[in-house]
Parts: C-alpha cells; structure tokens; sequence
C-alpha cells in the first residue's frame, strides 16, 4: 500500500528564512514571526519574537533624525558580537504607532538564509509578503477562543466531579450524627 503524502502544516518551507547578524552570524529571528508592513522610509524586518540572541539596554534612546525622529526606542543589538540590529519603539507618532513593542530588525544588519533553496540573501533586498499582525491577531484569537472552549469544558467536567465527591462526603458523613443523637439522647434519657 502506497504511504500517504504527509500533511502539510503551517507556511511553506520555501516561505522560510532564517535571519542572521550580519556581523557574526548569529540566529536573530526568522521570516515565521514576521508580524508587521514596513513603513515608509524604515527599512526593517518587523517581528513578535526574536532568539535570546538580541539583547538590549533598559535606557531608552531618542531619535535625532531621520524616521525615528522624536521617537523614544530601546536599540536592539547582537548578543555576541554587540551589533546594532534594530530597535523596539517605545513611543512615537501616530504613523507609527503600530511597531511600538515588536522588534524592529534593520535590514541592512541582517542576512536571510532561505531553508528551501538555500540562498542566502542580504534582507535589504529581499521583500517578503507583507504579513499583518491583525492577520497574526486574527489566529491567535482563533486559538484562543478555542482554548477557552476547553478550559469550560475541563471546568463542567471539574464541577461534576466535585459535586460527586460533595454527594459521597454527605452520605458518608450523614451516619456520623445520628450516632452522636443517639448518643446524647442516651446520656439524656440516663
Ligand atoms: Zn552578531
């Protein structure tokens, strides 16, 4: 009997790249937590989750010029060979609003590895599909509503259980003053 093809799960692999440092090649992230569309003017990979790789300072830095102007933001750097790899927004404009707490990976200090072929690509030519984090949203709230619906069930299950044993303890306890009645009714009558 032919083997049945195996199922497919989640993007493809030729969707798949791994992001490096352009400096030492650490693993950074990958194409997977991409989350967000590039603004206008930024060039930068913008994800949900990042390797322990990326670190950063609690002092935050303001931007002097360019996109980031007036923006607050913590600067991201490689781990292991200190890096500049980009940047989490703390505050900023309206316009973008939307980057502030996801990591920010500036193209040009990143190298894509592309799983499928095996291309390495610098980021700063590479343009991924544009992936949302309203898309990304989207299924998380799908996972959750479905989480939660096990949750309710585990509770009803829970519930039932307790009242059970509640039924049992009340049985089984429901001699116990009886006897004691009788007890005092036989000290009462002595
Ligand atoms: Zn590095």
């Amino acid at each position: 009997m032919p083997a049945s093809p195996p199922r497919r799960q989640g993007p493809l692999p030729e969707d798949c790249a791994v992001f490096h440092c352009r400096g030492c090649w650490a693993v950074l992230g990958d194409s997977l937590q991409l989350c967000g569309q590039e603004p206008p003017g930024l060039s930068v990979l913008i994800c949900f989750k990042v390797t322990s790789d990326v670190t950063w300072e609690d002092s935050l830095l303001v931007g002097l010029e360019g996109s980031l102007l007036g923006c607050a933001y913590y600067l991201l750097s490689c781990q292991s060979c200190g890096l500049a790899v980009g940047f989490i927004l703390y505050s900023s404009g309206s316009d973008l609003a939307y980057l502030r707490g996801l990591f920010c990976f500036f193209k040009d200090s990143i190298i894509c590895y592309f799983l499928q072929n095996q291309m390495i690509i610098e980021a700063s030519k590479v343009n991924f599909p544009a992936v949302t984090l309203k898309e990304r949203m989207h299924k998380i709230k799908e996972k959750l509503v479905d989480f939660n619906g096990r949750v309710e069930l585990v509770m009803r299950k829970l519930e039932k259980l307790e009242q059970n044993n509640y039924v049992t303890e009340w049985q089984n306890s429901s001699t116990a003053p009886d006897d004691l009645l009788s007890g005092d009714a036989r000290v009462n009558a002595n």
